[in-house]
């Protein structure tokens, strides 16, 4: 449930009615909002009696939350949530493009990719340092060295950037060097470092599980959100089917759902969706036209000598015409009469 307060709440008025939910065995969760506070009722056993709080002073209203996912749902924050990350905002209505290799592989291969991503127009700079490997032979990620290299490359470019955190163990450091925090697809369960996750002060980068429902993307955004990190942004990857002409299939249909759903940011990744370079464009000028708040795209000088995901990654020369084309959807979509 949802206890929207009056405009003219007193403070006194709100801590009644957290007073009241937590004598209920409830927990209150303060909603940031517009220009008045909400107040989500979260861990309740059984049924909420709307009367227990429609009635105290402050009280506008009370709205059921029906979803599973309360604190993610539109139903309470109907407004979409924009996440600043230095001088970049993440769900504004501008498209966020994040770009880099899949991983860090030495300081001369990220400055020179950086340099590319940033000249085509790159918001952001991606690239992993902990990486998570179907083989345990393959090339595993930089680790700390490859964080410190990010940081060269925020330092020098002026871009924020995003790596992986691969399990609890790492999660410090990680947190540490990085602007924001990805969660892989094959950790997107994972429970534990969902809630550490939500304990951070850095955003999240969620993408959704290689076989996970829409629902059960959101349920492991809840886990982040119930731990009182806001700042979640969650990326479609593309899901396991039986094709063998791409990677995995990618579900655009998944952005409107999400936006649907709920008031975060959702992203769209076609490199790993896709797995071969010439599906990316198409892909993301799809992603752009179903809406997506931006994309994320794996961008290598050298992909037929890259650590990994060579063969998804796109030349710089084809990432600047990208990023040209996707701005060019983005402005068409933006002066649409339609939208
Ligand atoms: C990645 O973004 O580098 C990555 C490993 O992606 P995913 O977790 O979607 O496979
Ligand atoms: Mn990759």
């Amino acid at each position: 449930m949802l206890i929207v307060m009056r405009q003219d709440a007193s403070a006194e008025q709100i801590n009644e009615v957290v007073k009241v939910v937590t004598s209920k065995g409830c927990q209150a969760r303060s909603i940031p909002g517009g220009d008045r506070v909400s107040i989500a009722v979260l861990f309740n056993k059984g049924p909420l009696e709307d009367a227990w709080f429609s009635d105290l002073p402050g009280v506008q209203q009370t709205i059921a939350v029906t979803r599973p996912y309360k604190l993610v749902s539109r139903e309470t924050k109907p407004s979409g949530t924009e996440i600043r990350v230095k001088n970049v905002t993440i769900g504004s209505g501008r498209l966020t493009i994040m770009a880099g290799p899949c991983a860090v592989e030495s300081e001369r291969q990220a400055m020179t990719i950086a340099e590319q991503v940033k000249k085509a127009g790159g918001d952001m700079f991606r690239g992993g340092a902990f990486k998570p490997r179907t083989s345990p032979y393959s090339f595993q990620g930089l680790g700390e060295e490859g964080l410190k290299i990010l940081a060269k490359v925020r330092e020098t470019f002026d871009l924020p950037v995003v790596t992986e955190v691969m399990d609890l163990a790492c999660f410090d450091l990680v947190e540490a060097y990085a602007d924001i925090v990805q969660i892989g697809t094959r950790n997107m369960q994972n429970f534990s470092l969902l809630r550490r996750a939500g304990q951070a002060k850095k955003p999240v980068f969620l993408k959704r599980g290689m076989s996970a429902t829409v629902d059960e993307w959101l349920m492991a955004a809840e886990y982040i959100m119930a731990e009182g990190n806001p700042d979640i942004i969650l990326c479609e990857r593309g899901v396991r089917t039986f094709v063998r002409h791409s990677r995995n299939t990618l579900d655009l249909s998944a952005v409107p759902v999400v936006q649907r759903e709920s008031h975060l940011p959702v992203m769209v990744d076609p490199s790993h969706a896709a797995g071969f370079r010439d599906q990316v464009m198409p892909l993301a000028r799809a992603a752009v036209a179903a809406g997506a708040h931006g994309i994320m795209v794996e961008v290598h000088h050298d992909p037929a000598n890259a650590c990994s995901d060579g063969a998804q990654s796109l030349y710089p020369a084809q990432f600047a015409s990208l990023c040209r084309q996707v701005r060019d959807i983005e402005q068409l979509i933006e002066n649409s009469v339609e939208s």
